[in-house]
């Protein structure tokens, strides 16, 4: 009888639902694979659908499946993990007065513990700005910007009222242009109800530092989503980048391009505004860098099996690793599709470890790209066919759908769609849940569940 072996999954995200779920299926036969999964959170967020939420498309419970009722066989600790060594295989999760602090042993580590907001390193952003990460932000953003039409309705100052309907996204990424699609399109469905609000005192502005949004997709796509964002009236200034936001004013700045003089970068102007969205990057979660893992820019440095290049019996996948494509040279875009591609071939290659075989090779075949704009409009890179309009907000909303697991969610996400072209959005602000530090932390030496 062969050896038990354990097998730990930390994050349940894209990365590591699809990594437990591929194991479940090399293993199905095998009593001593013991899988263990912890996520701190005991859900799995869809977040393409993220700005849908925000913008009360969709209903905020209907992206986000409960992670036990997509395991078959797996444990599952919900609990943040505090620390990760290596040298004993061992990692740590934190205990709070209600839930116990675990010490959990480990043969073979996955690390998929995604990403945070990258601030790059501008304190006052972080306190200030909104951020569109998690269903958290999703929410409280919903409840900002219709906190915005409220107190802007019954302002009588001009300049302050202006301020109050002006939003700025930082980023022209996915999550920014989509962002700013939806936020646009539920200002524009709400201000019937707010009569003393105009349709050209809402402004929605895009800020890119690129000469270009949504980087990675087909030129003329990017150049179509501009346009057609423009039309809406969402103004997108590319080449421009954030200077300083004060809670009420952001200062921007010109990008110097190659062939101009750094030297003569000035500010461009300040844009009066009480909102500001920012979504211009992200970095590996903090207990990735605060790791001893070899990392690069953040990410945990892994080679082409995608195991950590220190630790054989460690795998990182998603968001939290570093790799270059070698078909691009660049290091791979963070994207819920490369995440569930890393996956499977790190289940395969962890599966091959435990019961001998040949690992595979982890090479990045893109299946395509899709965004959407708001208005009905998506642009769409699927097969080398680059699609765009209403025919791509179709199939994005299709393909979307398909990826959502589980019928009941697909379903619920379908009624929120059909109700959306019928009826107006809801405009009820729920009270602002904003995220509270743990007040306490129990260490582990006081329970010891290891196994
Ligand atoms: C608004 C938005 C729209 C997007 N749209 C697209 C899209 O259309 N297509 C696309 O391909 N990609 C898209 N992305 C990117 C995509 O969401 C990420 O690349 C993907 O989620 C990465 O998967 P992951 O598993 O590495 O990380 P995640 O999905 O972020 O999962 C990480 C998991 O680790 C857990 N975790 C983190 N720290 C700890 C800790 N200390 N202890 C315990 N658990 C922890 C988290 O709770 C989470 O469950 C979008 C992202 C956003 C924000």
């Amino acid at each position: 009888m062969s050896e038990v072996k354990r097998i730990l999954v930390l994050g349940g995200g894209f990365a590591g639902i699809e990594c437990v779920r591929k194991l479940e299926s090399y293993f199905r036969h095998d009593d001593n694979a013991q899988i263990t999964l912890v996520s701190e959170d005991n859900f799995f967020l869809f977040t393409p659908m993220l700005p849908q939420v925000a913008s009360g498309n969709v209903e905020t419970r209907h992206i986000v499946i409960p992670i036990r009722t997509l395991l078959k066989r797996t444990k599952f600790y919900e609990a943040e993990v505090k620390s990760i060594d290596p040298y004993g295989k061992t990692v740590i999760l934190s205990g709070t007065s209600e839930k116990r602090g675990v010490s959990l042993h480990y043969d073979y580590l996955v690390l998929a513990l995604g990403s945070q907001t990258n601030f790059f390193g501008m304190d006052n952003l972080e306190k200030l700005a909104y951020t569109m990460k998690t269903l958290n932000d999703a929410v409280i953003l919903r409840n900002r910007v219709i906190d915005m039409l409220e107190q802007a309705d019954n302002e009588t100052d001009p300049i302050l009222k202006k301020s109050l309907l002006t939003f700025v996204i930082v980023g022209g990424g996915f999550a920014g242009i989509e962002t700013a699609g939806e936020l646009n399109d539920l200002l524009l469905d709400a201000r019937k109800y707010y009569s003393n609000i105009q349709r050209n005192d809402i402004r929605v502005t895009v800020l890119e530092a690129l000469p270009s949004i949504l980087p990675g997709f087909n030129e003329k796509l990017a150049k179509f989503a501009q346009e057609k964002l423009g039309e809406h009236g969402i103004e997108v200034r590319v080449s421009t980048k954030l200077a300083s936001f004060s809670g009420s004013e952001v200062v921007i700045e010109d990008v110097p391009s190659a062939t101009k003089e750094a030297v003569n970068q000035h500010p461009l102007g300040a844009i009066l505004t009480r909102t500001l969205i920012w979504t211009a990057g992200v970095t590996p979660a903090d207990i990735i860098k605060k790791s001893v893992f070899k990392t690069n820019r953040g990410g945990i440095a892994i080679n082409e099996f995608l195991q950590s290049v220190d630790f054989a019996e460690v795998f990182a996948i998603g968001d939290c690793c570093y790799l270059v494509d070698p078909n691009t040279n660049r290091p791979l875009p963070p994207t819920a599709q490369s995440a569930e591609a890393e996956a499977e071939v790190a289940a395969q290659n962890l599966y091959a470890l435990v019961r001998g075989g040949q690992k595979r090779k982890f090479m990045y075949v893109p299946k395509g790209q899709l965004a959407i704009i708001g208005k009905r409009s998506a642009i769409a890179s699927l097969f080398g066919f680059h699609l765009h309009g209403f025919i791509a907000w179709w199939l994005w909303k299709t393909i979307y759908l398909s990826k959502i697991p589980r019928l009941d969610k697909k379903v619920r996400i379908f009624i929120d769609w059909t109700i959306d072209m019928f009826f107006d959005r809801d405009i009820a602000r729920l009270k602002t849940m904003k995220p509270k530090p743990l007040e306490e932390f129990k260490e582990l030496d006081e329970v010891d569940d290891v196994w």
